[in-house]
This record gives C-alpha cells, structure tokens and sequence, in this order.
C-alpha cells in the first residue's frame, strides 16, 4: 500500500489564535482571514500529534 501523506487543511495557533489554510496553488500556509500576532512564535495545534506519514509507527 502507497505512503499516503496526510496534511491538514487548516491549523490554529494556541497562543494567539491566528489561522491559516494551506494554499494547493502555492503549496505554503496561507492566513485566512487575518488576526494574530505577527510577532507570535505560532504554537500551532497541529503539532505533536499530527504524523504527516501513515504507517510510520514502528
Ligand atoms: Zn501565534
């Protein structure tokens, strides 16, 4: 079975709240919307327990 890469779509930062979808087009994090701080060190909540590889566990 292929090596499927899971990304998601969308992640918020827990400090400051700001949000950003993931553009195809230009394959980079895009804001959505605006809001946060731009000096923020983004604690995004995607992190930790997001696998970006399936099957990788072992
Ligand atoms: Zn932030």
């Amino acid at each position: 079975m292929p090596v499927q890469i899971r990304r998601p779509d969308r992640r918020e930062c827990e400090r400051c709240g700001r949000v950003e979808r993931w553009n195809e087009a230009a394959d980079a994090w895009r804001v959505d919307g605006g809001g946060g701080d731009v000096f923020c060190i983004h604690e995004w909540d995607i992190n930790g327990a997001f696998l970006p590889f399936e099957g990788t566990e072992d």
